[in-house]
């Protein structure tokens, strides 16, 4: 794939998401359509959303969950540090390691 590819799908994702993110709070059916056209960039050009983009999807139910709207955001309590994501939709949680 020419690298110019690669940067205006990157690009693209990252206004898709920030657009998907911004809107989640008035219309999340607008949301919704841009997280899926991200989602869609991703698969057409094979490339692997960076971790802040692929944190707004659900890692089981694959759905857009905006942080806040449809999901939970809390801190870990042990003394490792971490973040427990919680999905409203089907309810899985998943951890992240943060340093
Ligand atoms: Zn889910």
């Amino acid at each position: 794939m020419k690298p110019i590819v690669y940067k205006i799908a990157m690009e693209r994702m990252q206004i898709l998401i920030d657009s998907a993110i911004s809107n989640a709070r008035t219309d999340l059916d607008l949301s919704q359509r841009h997280a899926l056209l991200a989602r869609r960039i991703s698969t057409k050009y094979k490339i692997r959303m960076p971790y802040h983009l692929r944190m707004v999807f659900c890692k089981k139910c694959k759905s857009f969950i905006a942080p806040g709207i449809n999901s939970r955001i809390r801190l870990g309590r042990t003394s490792v540090k971490s973040i427990r994501i919680s999905c409203n939709l089907c309810g899985h949680t998943y951890r992240k390691i943060i340093s």
